[in-house]
């Protein structure tokens, strides 16, 4: 057997495979003493911009002071852990009542509120904190795990620096009687998957440049589940790749007849990280393009810089097959990840999606709006489109205007909407 790494080298935590034991096992006692156990998973904020804007080893230092100041928040018997790139996670067993986690979470704000010291630059580091309880949330480990993440996630969404998992009564697709990866297998026999689009404009004069795809789950009964919450289920259930050809199909063949209303348009398809250094990527992509593809349909791929990270040389050699085929290459999220400015210039790409977490807070937040330049300039540089998703609100447009992005999708402009009411959208813009 060879040797499994415990600790995380850069802070000297425990790292993410040692954390997962260690909440097993916690969460054994909790369960068999009737004890309470939180769970807090901690991000910290805007982590790209610093890396961007200072360089690698600021970034490192910053991850190495946030785990000093963790440190100082933790009792005897709780546990902090490294589990991501700017991912961290608290593990405290023995706690009284979600009152005294809130207290835990507000003194983790408060250790962060010294502007950090490094190398002589001051700068303020801001967190983000998911926390899910055991037994009121879950009580199996990945189980508790995944809540907390996607109470970290939804909260970010809702600009929230804490948020607490949602009660399992009123959330019975993540209830642990309710299967979803069970369901999940038979929901394409079953035909209830469709997709959805959401137009893409350019910034100025709002004309539609094509629509991204969305995949859509309505479950008799129970309405629709997000694709946030099945997506990563497909992902770990090996469903992914045939649901993301099942979207690629359907989207050609879908906006094969949209280009009778629009003339020339785009379409573009979320491909998961896990299929982008597959060398049959390219291949499963000519087939459905031989099969749907239209010389007036221009195919776009939207992939995370997650992607690229496993396997970079893999990743763009796929990546330039696709291009030679005619596909655009986006990069999704863009300044959510760790991104490597490195080989930025090396990405092969044709656009660069800024993430809406960003766009959210334009106008007003500066840090948002000067990540949101530096990405639009960096993107420039390279030759590449800039789309700005998650545009909300017309001050936010005008910025992004101003900053000459090139594209922008958004509620301001349409929600995603199934396919007949996405034919009706095009034909009422179209000019008579
Ligand atoms: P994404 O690729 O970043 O997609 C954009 C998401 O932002 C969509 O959420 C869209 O509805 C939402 N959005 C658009 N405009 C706004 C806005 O103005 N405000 C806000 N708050 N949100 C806005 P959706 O459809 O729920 O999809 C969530 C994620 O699920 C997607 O994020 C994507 O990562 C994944 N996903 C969706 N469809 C597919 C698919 O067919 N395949 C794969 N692999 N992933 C998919
Ligand atoms: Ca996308
Ligand atoms: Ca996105």
């Amino acid at each position: 057997m060879g040797h499994v790494p415990v600790e995380d080298a850069l802070t000297g935590l425990p790292n993410r495979h040692s954390f997962l034991g260690s909440l097993r096992r916690q969460l054994q006692i909790a369960n068999d003493q009737r004890g309470r156990l939180a769970l807090l998973v901690v991000d910290i904020d805007r982590f790209a911009l610093i890396n961007a804007g200072q360089g690698y080893a600021f970034g490192d230092s910053v991850l190495r002071e946030v785990a000093v100041r963790l440190r100082a928040l933790l009792r005897p018997q709780d546990i902090a852990a490294r589990i991501g790139d700017n991912r961290f996670a608290l593990i405290l067993p023995r706690v009284m009542n979600p009152g005294h986690v809130e207290l835990a979470a507000e003194k983790l704000q408060r250790l962060m509120e010294p502007p950090f010291d490094i190398n002589g630059q001051r700068l303020r580091v801001v967190l983000s904190c998911g926390v899910a309880l055991s037994p009121e949330h879950a009580t199996q480990h990945d189980h508790l795990f995944r809540l907390a993440e996607r109470a970290l996630s939804q909260g970010r969404q809702a600009g929230q620096r804490m948020r607490f998992a949602a009660d399992a009564d009123s959330d019975w697709e993540l209830s642990e009687h309710w299967d979803i990866e069970v369901e999940l297998a038979g929901a394409l026999q079953r035909d209830e998957l469709s997709m959805f689009y959401q137009p893409k404009l350019r910034a100025d004069g709002l004309v539609v440049c094509g629509a991204e795809a969305l995949m859509r789950w309505s479950l008799p009964g129970r309405g629709f589940i997000p694709p946030d919450r099945f997506i990563p289920v497909a992902e770990r259930g090996g469903q992914i790749k045939s649901l993301t050809l099942w979207a690629l199909n359907v989207a050609l063949r879908q906006a094969n007849a949209w280009r009778h209303s629009a003339g020339r348009i785009g379409v573009a398809v979320n491909v998961p990280s896990e299929m982008v250094a597959q060398d049959d990527l390219p291949e499963l992509i000519e087939s459905s393009l031989k099969l749907w593809g239209h010389e007036s349909v221009q195919l776009t791929v939207e992939i995370t810089e997650r992607s690229l990270l496993a396997d970079p040389q893999r990743s763009f050699r796929v990546l330039n097959e696709l291009r030679e085929m005619g596909v655009r290459i986006a990069i999704d999220d863009f300044g959510t990840g760790y991104s490597c400015l490195a080989y930025f210039k090396d990405i092969p790409a044709d656009e660069l999606k800024i993430d809406r977490s960003f766009v959210r807070n334009l106008p007003q937040d500066s840090a948002s709006a000067d990540i949101t330049a530096l990405i639009i300039d960096l993107a420039h540089r390279f030759g590449m489109t800039v789309v700005a998703e998650g545009v909300e609100d017309q001050p936010a447009l005008d910025m992004l205007r101003r900053l000459g992005c090139d594209q922008v999708q958004g509620f301001l402009f349409a929600r995603p909407m199934d396919n007949p009411t996405f034919h009706d959208w095009l034909d009422a813009r179209s000019p008579a």
